[in-house]
């Protein structure tokens, strides 16, 4: 799931909830014999993707090759084929993605540089290097102005001297953070650090974001180093003795060749589905923790990978079914983007199921999301067999995942998700924190169903 579209609900669109001539429930009374999904083959793809070895499988780093070589080898081991436009099962693309090379560094210290406090990453702040108008890399040390009251171009002059500035979540309430780092980097006088107070924080934790949509590159000349503070660190920070901080981020800005995976089951007919999830998640924080990402979205890409294998188990389809486990999503959508953009599928033959984040272990609604009026045909279809399956879905229009760019093409796509939100880009999104595995399995077996 990707946090930076989900923040720009994309269309007020409003899903038509009961107009749908074609939905029709799934029946079970024609079918004498359901292939069951296997929960195992869940178990090992889900413990697979969490393990050490793939370190949160960030785009760029040896974990996300890994995970791709894994998927790659999984599909052929199950029985998927390669397609024409992916002989080897995977569609390379070049993706622009920060790369740290050390935990980031956030310090109180005195006015000789002796340290006062060292803040914690991830729990009192993190650094927002992902944009064209921040600073991926490079330090700072000196003394900082708190910023109080709500902040306006027109005070700069009134600034003082020193260069790093540091916001109250008071002083930047009455605009949007993109409006209001702009505003402060268009000023004649501008500072060498922001740094603002933000409660964006789950379970105590930042949520961690590389979304690189506007990211160019490590040495932007107009580029400030940007961090947030939470709350109980920006009091700290207020209340010092000696306002002086010192900041240090090293990061690798730079375009990575990635891939995603791709398998198919060549039916009877030249249409279908396409069944995707994304595989890659936020890697490593380099402080001795790790984003593991078990619900976002190792579920997903293991249910997905069950799918495919009992479908193969089913023997011969009538449909075609693509099985595509994306890459680069938390970048901003990148995977599917660079898909949609090689023009492989017909937009009249193939409809997209996208899964991301399934199987939570907390009560919580399996969400149908679609943004496109061309996709509520799909959405109301699959709402109606869930609830007949006796599942608690609902439709909503989130276009903050792989489905979204498919859509924006012209396809009809939805995404099924569980936005359990508690874990969510944290390293506490673990498979004993998130994950139900039979409720993941169960999920599956209704998706493999709905496509018979
Ligand atoms: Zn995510």
């Amino acid at each position: 799931m990707n946090r930076r579209k989900l923040i720009i609900v994309v269309t007020s669109f409003l899903m038509v909830l009961s107009m749908s001539a074609c939905a029709k429930p799934v029946s079970n009374v024609d079918v004498p014999e359901v292939v069951s999904i296997d929960p195992q083959y869940i178990n090992t793809v889900l413990d697979t993707l969490i393990s050490e070895e793939f370190t949160g499988r960030l785009p760029g780093t040896d974990g996300n090759k890994k995970a791709e070589e894994f998927l790659q080898s999984e599909m052929e081991t199950i029985g998927l084929s390669a397609p024409e436009f992916a002989s080897s099962y995977l569609h390379g693309f070049d993706l622009l993605v920060p790369l740290k090379q050390k935990v980031t560094e956030f310090e109180l210290v005195d006015v000789d540089g002796a340290v006062v406090q060292k803040f914690d990453f991830g729990d009192d702040f993190t650094e927002y290097i992902a944009r064209d108008f921040a600073m991926g890399i490079g330090e700072f040390q000196g003394a900082y102005t708190i910023v109080d009251d709500p902040f306006v171009v027109g005070k700069v002059d009134e600034m003082t001297e020193d260069d790093i500035w540091v916001f109250s979540r008071n002083a930047t309430a009455s605009s949007s953070y993109d409006a209001f780092f702009k505003s402060v980097l268009n000023s004649d006088r501008k500072p060498k650090v922001i740094i603002y107070e933000s409660d964006q924080l789950n379970n105590d934790h930042f949520i961690l974001s590389p979304y690189t949509g506007l990211m160019q590159h490590n040495d932007n000349e107009n580029g400030v180093l940007i961090y947030r503070v939470s709350p109980g660190a920006f009091q700290m920070i207020k209340d010092a003795d000696q306002k002086f901080l010192k900041v240090s981020t090293a990061a690798d800005v730079k375009t990575v060749e990635v891939s995603n995976v791709v398998g198919m089951i060549d039916g009877k007919s030249d249409h279908g589905y396409v069944i995707s999830a994304h595989f890659d998640h936020l890697g490593d924080n380099l402080d001795g923790t790790v984003n593991y990402g078990a619900l976002d979205n190792a579920s997903g890409v293991s249910a997905m990978m069950a799918l495919a294998e009992a479908m193969v188990r089913d023997g011969e389809q009538e449909l075609d079914y693509y099985f595509i486990a994306f890459n680069g999503e938390e970048e901003g959508l990148h995977g599917s983007t660079a898909f949609v953009r090689d023009n492989f599928l017909d937009v009249d033959k193939f409809k997209i199921i996208n899964m991301d984040m399934l199987g939570s272990n907390t009560p919580i609604e399996f969400e149908i999301s679609a943004t496109h009026p061309q996709s509520t045909e799909l959405s109301q279809w699959i709402f109606e067999n869930a609830k007949e399956y006796g599942i608690n879905a609902i439709t909503s229009n989130i276009g903050a995942s792989d489905h979204f760019p498919f859509e924006q093409a012209g396809f009809a796509a939805v995404t099924l998700i569980e936005f359990d939100k508690r874990f969510y880009h944290t390293p506490y999104d673990t498979k004993d924190a998130s994950i139900d595995l039979e409720h993941l399995a169960d999920l599956t077996q209704f998706v493999f169903e709905l496509l018979q």
